[in-house]
């Protein structure tokens, strides 16, 4: 047993393949879309080491091609959710005990089998099972999992290296255990990379965790948890389970041995399980830590001296990456009456030029919403504008189209109503609400952008006055957990722009950064008295002489 510190130097970002006409890895990645839609999967659960299968299935199609069928996942019911749990805390004393540079060895591996050899599939499931672009793919899937995996190498290094004061004759120390109990991950559709951070943030610190994707992510969930065991994650670690969202939740919710809980999602379903977990405090070991990044109603306020290109770009980008399904996803801007009428005929004109359609055809912009709950969700939203009596109106796009995939055509509403509902409620599709207001106001109009809505997730100004950035800064500080000037408030990369929000949207624990890392830890402070006294008494009892 050696007792070396081993420290984990910073890594670098991942870079970013672009997938131009005549790549290699234009060619590699077509090839393994055409291998993946020619061999069905068989998706088993992943329990203690073992592939579990059940004998009700759920079927996987591609949301842009619905005829097409990609495989099935084995549903878990409550008896795999006990498994897992169970799987998890049997695991539990080995992996914790693990010395350190051998499970942040097992992340390592699993990011580089992630860089190389399993690049091209896992983006090829995300594109796929998800419906993103290959570049909207090779960002999530492939770089920003790669970069949690080894800046959280790094970032765990550098917390166990904190040491705590040793004056003369005592020494101190601190060590972080992981939590007393199993942690339960909940992941949403719309981050291969989420799905992939949220277990293994936590299993790096030391603890073992059930992982619940969501139903539309499992076809890519369950090629990263292959990549996980090829690494060499000891059995039980993470346990990758198929259960409805309200049967994983009551069941962990009710356990002793639940001892926290990593979530990303919607904010309805954080509050619910925040609420459940309050009602069976009394049950558990320890409190558990409760983490969860939410919903946002991200906004982009154009100042009266924005630079036009500047903010049509950062709206075009903002607005209808990925159809509008990233959590950071510019949904209601605010323009300036000196600009706006500029901003609109161009941003118009931009996204006229965007091509809909399937993921294969590279030329594509936008591609298919997640299922047909989101797709009826944001038509009843356009449906309403049509029949706003004049509060709203669709300046662009507005059309919904079921007959291969669920496609929505980017749209731009524009109201007179800085409260109307697009403007508040978080729509999750490729729809941008805008609203104009007096160039004159523009101080007054940022009240309206910090309390129009319950979230605070991302948000962007757009402005060349360097005094009024100033002022934006500051009347917007609780607005947004990321906060952009002059760039689109979507598209954090680890390390450098850490990522979470407040109020409504969440606990802000920072996925991507060592903030994060500490809620799975629980610091043991170890204190030793070299020479320890060997009488109660201070000497301010003595006597005084005299006396
Ligand atoms: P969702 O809330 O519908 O689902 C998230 C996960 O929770 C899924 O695994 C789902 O099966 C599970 N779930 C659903 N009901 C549950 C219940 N009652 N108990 C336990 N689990 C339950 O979200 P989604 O549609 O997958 O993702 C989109 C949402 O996620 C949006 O609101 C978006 O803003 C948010 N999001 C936030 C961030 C962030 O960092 N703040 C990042 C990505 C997505």
């Amino acid at each position: 047993m050696h007792n070396a510190y081993i420290p984990f130097a910073e890594p670098k970002n991942e870079p970013v393949l672009n997938y131009a006409p005549g790549s290699p890895e234009r060619k590699a990645l077509k090839a393994t879309l055409l291998e993946l839609k020619a061999a069905p999967r068989d998706i088993p659960m992943y329990i203690g080491g073992q592939e579990v299968r059940s004998t009700e299935q759920t079927e996987i199609r591609p949301p842009h091609e619905t005829q097409h069928l990609l495989g099935h996942f084995h549903k878990s019911n409550e008896s795999h959710v006990h498994a897992a749990i169970d799987a998890a805390l049997k695991a539990r004393k080995a992996w914790a005990e693990m010395p350190w540079e051998h499970r942040a060895a097992i992340f390592l591996k699993a990011a580089d089998l992630l860089a190389g050899k399993y690049r091209y599939q896992m983006n090829a499931a995300t594109m796929l099972g998800q419906s993103k672009n290959a570049y909207q793919a090779e960002i999530d899937s492939a770089c920003e999992l790669i970069d949690f995996l080894r800046f959280n190498v790094h970032f765990l290094s550098g917390i166990y290296a904190q040491q705590p004061l040793s004056p003369a004759g005592v020494h101190n120390h601190m060590e972080y255990r992981p939590l007393e109990g199993f942690v339960l991950a909940v992941t949403p559709f719309n981050f291969s990379a989420i799905g992939g951070n949220l277990p293994t943030s936590v299993a790096l610190c030391g603890n073992v965790v059930v992982w619940k994707p969501a139903n539309t992510q499992v076809y890519s969930a369950s090629v990263f948890m292959e990549i996980l065991m090829e690494a060499g994650l000891p059995a039980g670690v993470i346990n990758l389970i198929y259960p409805s969202g309200p049967v994983v939740g009551d069941i962990c919710f009710q356990h002793p041995d639940f001892a926290g809980v990593h979530f990303t999602g919607s904010t309805g379903v954080f509050q619910q399980m925040w609420k459940s977990i309050g009602d069976n405090i009394a049950r558990y070991k320890s409190y558990p830590r409760i983490v969860g990044e939410t919903g946002g109603k991200d906004f982009v306020f154009v100042h009266p001296t924005a630079h036009v290109d500047a903010v049509v770009a950062g709206l075009a980008r903002g607005a209808f990456e990925y159809q509008g399904q990233k959590c950071s996803a510019a949904s209601r801007a605010y323009l300036p009456s000196n600009l706006a009428d500029e901003i609109k005929a161009k941003l118009i004109a931009e996204i006229k030029t965007m091509k809909v359609g399937r993921v294969d055809d590279f030329e594509n912009f936008i591609n298919a919403v997640i299922d047909e709950k989101s797709f009826k969700n944001i038509a009843s939203y356009l449906d309403a504008v049509k029949q706003s009596g004049g509060k709203a109106k669709i300046l662009v796009g507005g059309t919904c189209d079921s007959s291969q995939g669920w496609f929505v055509a980017p749209t731009i509403i524009e109201t007179t109503d800085p409260a109307y509902v697009t403007m508040c409620e978080e729509i999750f599709g490729p729809v941008l609400s805008l609203y104009v207001y007096d160039a004159e106001k523009w101080e007054q109009t940022l009240d309206v952008v910090d309390q129009t809505s319950p979230y605070a997730l991302t948000g962007a100004v757009f402005a060349q006055d360097r005094s009024a950035i100033e002022i934006m800064a500051k009347k917007l500080v609780h607005a947004a957990g990321n906060f952009y000037i002059n760039d689109k408030p979507t598209g954090a990369v680890v390390a450098q722009q850490p990522f979470g929000g407040a109020r409504a949207s969440g606990t802000n624990d920072k996925a991507g950064s060592v903030l994060n890392l500490y809620r799975w830890l629980s610091a043991r402070t170890v204190k030793e008295t070299l020479v320890p006294p060997t009488d109660y008494r201070y000497p301010f009892h003595s006597p005084e002489s005299g006396n």
